[in-house]
């Protein structure tokens, strides 16, 4: 993957570079971002660009201006040669590009949660390259929760395991195939349970030419030996700009389309997506039944909007909860900031102010609590029902004290 694949993140990339260009890259980074926001995708690109030949400045003739070669000789290079300004961009067609497009270049490993096939025999992720591959090729947007489904985890927990870390550890102490650096992406160190201590020799002394790039959601999942040893690059959300472009670049959807879904996805890509997938659903109408099932229909009308909403698959049901979210979200934002509050559809700001004659800002943000727990269950299997007919009562408990009834 160029780093032209890579949706947006202009600072981050730009940062990456110039660590190379002025030799001040450290041998373990952290790359800390949402889900959605491109961490995985940065760190690929990252990796490539610096096996690339043309970075490198390996099997190119030398003529004028030829880049500084970064892993040669540690001799000081020729002053006219500092200057040099190293490529923007991996080149995608030199044997070592293809090879990392691949996810196949020998320097390249990987590490991520992996589910045990067989009980009792710890897993490593070497066991399932072929697969996570095909994961990154169909979803390098994807997070942790995509990957273990499509490795057929169901309701098994994902691991990253103390037999891994020997891999890890023994893998990194093998000289690198290409001369180059020998680069380690672990993607959620959140897996990381104390057997992740076996690592710390290694990214506080690593072997020469070493590169460790931890991708991370939360810090405060990972191990706090892990966190200090490792230098922080914080991955934003994406703009709301690079957004809409990529979703207009790679699926396709006109440009308004691209914007609203752009807005309502928050700076994460994955959301995006699923977004789009679900756009013929009227959700607001959803919400507003729910709403009305609430407030004034009583328990009968109650588990039958509940009903509805669990035949739908887990990720609709999510997603559902998302978009309610964000539709407090967007409420709150008109309480505080009236006619400053960001530019919103039109049925979108006249539902929010709805919400506002609703609820209060406390019960608001209660019910946003509420719903970023009910969004952890879904995507950990709670049954549907239970968990909708639930939320419900909450709601009501929450709400009944201004319970002005939202328009039919
Ligand atoms: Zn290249």
């Amino acid at each position: 993957m160029r780093f032209s694949s890579v949706i947006g993140q202009a600072d981050v990339k730009h940062r990456l570079k110039a660590m190379v260009r002025d030799e001040r890259l450290s041998h373990a980074l952290l790359l800390l971002g949402r889900e959605g926001s491109g961490g995985l995708p940065v760190a690929i690109a990252f990796a490539q660009y610096l096996c690339c030949d043309r970075v490198t400045g390996r099997n190119t003739t030398k003529i004028q201006a030829a880049p500084a070669s970064l892993f040669g000789e540690p001799e000081a290079p020729a002053e006219a040669e500092k200057t040099v300004s190293l490529p923007d961009d991996s080149c995608g067609t030199c044997p070592s590009c293809v090879k990392a497009a691949g996810l196949m270049h020998p320097d390249i490993h990987f590490t991520f949660p992996t589910i045990s096939r067989k009980p009792g025999s710890p897993s490593l992720s070497n066991d399932f390259a072929a697969e996570w591959r095909e994961f990154i090729k169909l979803h390098p947007y994807g997070n942790d929760f995509d990957w273990l489904q499509s490795i057929g985890a169901e309701n098994k927990q994902g691991n990253i395991t103390a037999a891994e870390c020997n891999e890890i550890v023994r893998v990194l102490n093998l000289k690198s195939f290409e001369q180059g650096y020998k680069i380690h992406i672990l993607w959620m160190p959140e897996y990381l349970g104390t057997e992740g201590n076996k690592l710390l020799k290694l990214i506080e002394e690593p072997p020469p030419n070493t590169l460790f790039l931890l991708v991370a959601q939360d810090d405060a999942r990972i191990l706090a030996t892990i966190l200090s040893r490792t230098q922080l690059i914080r991955i934003p959300p994406l703009v709301t700009e690079d957004l809409a472009a990529a979703l207009t670049e790679r699926t396709g959807v006109t440009d308004q389309q691209a914007m609203a879904t752009a807005v309502l996805a928050e700076g994460n890509y994955r959301e995006a997506l699923s977004i789009l997938q679900h756009n013929e659903e009227d959700w607001q109408s959803m919400t507003r039944d729910w709403f009305n099932a609430i407030l004034k229909g009583g328990p009968v009308a109650q588990v039958k909007w509940v009903e509805e909403i669990a035949k739908h698959g887990r990720e609709k049901q999510k997603q559902f909860l998302l978009y309610v979210n964000h539709l407090l979200a967007q409420s709150i934002r008109l309480r505080s900031l009236g006619d400053r509050a960001p530019v919103m559809q039109e049925s979108e700001r006249d539902f929010a102010g709805r919400l506002n004659k609703m609820a209060t800002l406390a019960q608001q943000q209660a019910m946003v609590d509420e719903l970023d727990s009910a969004a952890y269950q879904v995507e950990r299997n709670a049954n549907g029902k239970i968990l909708f007919l639930a939320l419900s009562i909450r709601f009501w408990h929450i709400i009944r004290d201004n319970s002005l009834i939202l328009v039919e």
